[in-house]
C-alpha cells in the first residue's frame, strides 16, 4: 500500500496542526477532489485527501503499455482560465507545473461526404474553411459568434459560476428575463439553423453537447455556449498529456500541505447527531473529521456510502455513456490531426439510438493522436491513438453484455477506421486496451456505467441538480461533476471553487 504523507512546508503561513483547525477529508482525487483540497488547504483547513487508486485524476487517467502513455478520459482542454485560477489563487505561477500550448487546428471535423473542416481560433483561418462548405457563410457566423457569446456570459454569470442552492439565487426574475430575451430555453437545433444551411454546419455548431452526454437533438440552445468557448477561447492541451494536470494538481496539494493517501477505499460515511462523524475505510480503519467533502460520483455516494437514496435518484436521468479504444501503433498517419471528430451520414439517428438504448451502426466518433502534439507519448516511430464512441448507458432495461458487445464493436471500430484512412491499422497496433459501459460502474462507480455523470437537460442543472451540501447532514459536501455546475474539466474547477466558497461562508457562521 502507498501512503503519501507530507508535512506543511517549513516557513508556511497556513496552520498545520488539529489545534483549533477544522480538518477536512476529501473523498477521492479526482480534478474535483484535487482542487477543492487545494482550495481548501490554502483556507487554511487540515486536509486529508484519500483516493482509492494509486494514482491521482479518477477519470483524468493514465495507461501505460510498452512506452506508450494513454490519457484514459478528458482530451480536450477548453476555458483554460480556470486552470490557471487553480493556481493563481494560491499565489504559484502555473508555469511551474505545467506546459500548456494551444492548439491549432482545434480540431479538424471529417463529413460523410470525405470532406473536412478544421475548426480553429484563428478567425481568418475559420471565415476560409466555413466558405469552403458553405459559400456566404462569413457574416452568419460573425453573427452566431456573437449570439453564443450572450449565450455564454448568460449562462456563466447567471447560472453556471455561482452557487445556486436558494431558490432566491436561481430564479431571480432579473436571469429569468434574461433567458427568454436570449432564447436559451429554445433548441439547440433551432438555434443552429438561423445561422447555417448545410446539415454539415449545423452538426458542427451543435455537436458538442455530446461532451455532456447529451443529445445535440433535444439539448437547449443555451449548449450553443459551448461551440463559442472552443472558437473564442482555444483549445489547450499539456505537454505530457492530460494526465499532467492531476499530477501537476497532486504536487501543487503536497507541496501546501494536502495529506494524500492513494489506495484509500472508503466504504462508508458514519453519522450521528445530524453529521458525519467518521470515515469508514474499506480496510475497518476509522478516521474522524470536522468535515467531509466527497468527489465519488454523488449517486454511489447516497447510496453506497451513505446507505440512503438521494430523494430524486429515481427520477435523475444520466448521460450517455462512451466506448474506449487506446490503441498503440508501430507506424505514422501524417494526415491525422491531434483532435478530429468523425460525423455519420445520418447524425440524427445515430442519436436516436445512442439515447434510445441502443449502439449506432453508424456512430459519431472521435479520434484523438496525441502524439502529434507531445511524440514523448509513443515510441519513436509510433503514434498514441484514443478512440472514443458515444454508447448508451446502462440505465435499467436496456443494458448490453459488454462481454460480448465491447470485442464486436472493437472489431466494427478497427475495420471503420481502417476504411476511414488508418491504412493497415490493424497489423501495426503493439498494445490495445478498450473502456466500456461495465468499466464505468466497476472502476469510478458510476451508477448506471454512465461516463459523464447525471445528464444536463435543463431540469438537472442549476438548482434542480444535486446540491453540493447534503440537505440535513450539515457537514457533508459534495464537489465534482454529478453537482454544480456539471460534467467537464473547466465545470469540475468551478465546483471546487463553489463549494470551498460554501463551506468558508457556513462555518465562518457556525463557529
Ligand atoms: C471518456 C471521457 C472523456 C471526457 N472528455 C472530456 C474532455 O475532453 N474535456 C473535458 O473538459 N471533460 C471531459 N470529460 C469529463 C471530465 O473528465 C470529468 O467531468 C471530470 O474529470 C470529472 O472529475 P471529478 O473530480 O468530478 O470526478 P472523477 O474524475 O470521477 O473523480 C472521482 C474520484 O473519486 C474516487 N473515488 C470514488 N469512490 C471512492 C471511494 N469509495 N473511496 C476512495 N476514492 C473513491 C475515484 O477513484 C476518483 O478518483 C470526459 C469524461 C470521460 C469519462
Amino acid at each position: 500500500m502507498t501512503t503519501v504523507l507530507t508535512a506543511p512546508p517549513s516557513g508556511s503561513a497556513l496552520p498545520d496542526s488539529a489545534d483549533g483547525v477544522r480538518h477536512v477529508i476529501v473523498l477521492g482525487a479526482g480534478l474535483g477532489g484535487l482542487t477543492a483540497a487545494i482550495r481548501l488547504r490554502h483556507r487554511g483547513f487540515r486536509v486529508t485527501l484519500l483516493e482509492r487508486h494509486a494514482q491521482p485524476g479518477g477519470r483524468c487517467g493514465l495507461w501505460e503499455s510498452n512506452g506508450f502513455r494513454f490519457d484514459t478520459g478528458p482530451t480536450l482542454l477548453l476555458m483554460v482560465d480556470y486552470l490557471r485560477a487553480v493556481f493563481a489563487e494560491v499565489g504559484r505561477p502555473i508555469e511551474r507545473y505545467l506546459d500548456l500550448r494551444q492548439l491549432d487546428p482545434n480540431y479538424r471535423v471529417h463529413y460523410a461526404d470525405g470532406t473536412t473542416l478544421d475548426v480553429t481560433s484563428r478567425l481568418n483561418g475559420m471565415l476560409e474553411g466555413l466558405e469552403r462548405i458553405e459559400p456566404g457563410v462569413g457574416p452568419r457566423f460573425l453573427r452566431f459568434l456573437s449570439e453564443t457569446a450572450r449565450l455564454y456570459r448568460l449562462g456563466l454569470d447567471g447560472f453556471v459560476d455561482r452557487n445556486v442552492h436558494r431558490r432566491s439565487d436561481a430564479f431571480s426574475p432579473k436571469h429569468a428575463a434574461l433567458l427568454l430575451r436570449a432564447r436559451a430555453m429554445e433548441r439547440l437545433q433551432r438555434l443552429v439553423r438561423r445561422y447555417f444551411r448545410t446539415e454539415r454546419l449545423q452538426h458542427t455548431f451543435s455537436f458538442q453537447s455530446l461532451y455532456l452526454g447529451l443529445s445535440p437533438f433535444d439539448a437547449p440552445a443555451i449548449y450553443g455556449l459551448l461551440p463559442y468557448t472552443e472558437v473564442a477561447g482555444g483549445l489547450y492541451f499539456p505537454m505530457g498529456g492530460m494526465h499532467a494536470m492531476p499530477r501537476a494538481l497532486a504536487r501543487l496539494a503536497e507541496e501546501l500541505g494536502v495529506d494524500i493517501r492513494y489506495r484509500h477505499d472508503v466504504r462508508a460515511l458514519e453519522r450521528s447527531a445530524g453529521r458525519i462523524s467518521a470515515i469508514m475505510m474499506a480496510d475497518g480503519r476509522r478516521l474522524e473529521a470536522d468535515l467531509v467533502v466527497v468527489n465519488a460520483d454523488l449517486p454511489y455516494a447516497y447510496e453506497t456510502l451513505l446507505g440512503e437514496k438521494h430523494p430524486r435518484i429515481d427520477r435523475l436521468d444520466f448521460s450517455c455513456s462512451a466506448f474506449l479504444m487506446y490503441l498503440g501503433v508501430r507506424r505514422a498517419y501524417p494526415a491525422l490531426t491531434h483532435h478530429a471528430l468523425v460525423v455519420p451520414r445520418d447524425l440524427r439517428a445515430a442519436c436516436s439510438d445512442i439515447f434510445g438504448g441502443r449502439i449506432p451502426s453508424d456512430p459519431p466518433y472521435y479520434l484523438c493522436n496525441p502524439s502529434k502534439t507531445d511524440p514523448s507519448l509513443a515510441p519513436p516511430g509510433c503514434e498514441n491513438l484514443y478512440v472514443l464512441v458515444p454508447v448508451p448507458n446502462q440505465q435499467a432495461g436496456r443494458e448490453l453484455d459488454w462481454s460480448v458487445a465491447g470485442p464486436k464493436l472493437e472489431e466494427a471500430m478497427l475495420e471503420r477506421l481502417e476504411r476511414f484512412g488508418l491504412t493497415d491499422l490493424r497489423r501495426h497496433i503493439v498494445a490495445r486496451r478498450t473502456f466500456t459501459p461495465a468499466d464505468f460502474a466497476h472502476q469510478f462507480s458510476a451508477t448506471h456505467g454512465e461516463a459523464f455523470g447525471l445528464a444536463h437537460g435543463i431540469d438537472q442543472v442549476g438548482y434542480f441538480r444535486p446540491h453540493n451540501r447534503h440537505a440535513s447532514l450539515g457537514n457533508l459536501y459534495f464537489v465534482g461533476q454529478s453537482t454544480h455546475p456539471g460534467c467537464g474539466i473547466p465545470m469540475v474547477l468551478i465546483s471546487s471553487r463553489l463549494v470551498v466558497e460554501r463551506i468558508a461562508e457556513e462555518q465562518a457562521v457556525r463557529q
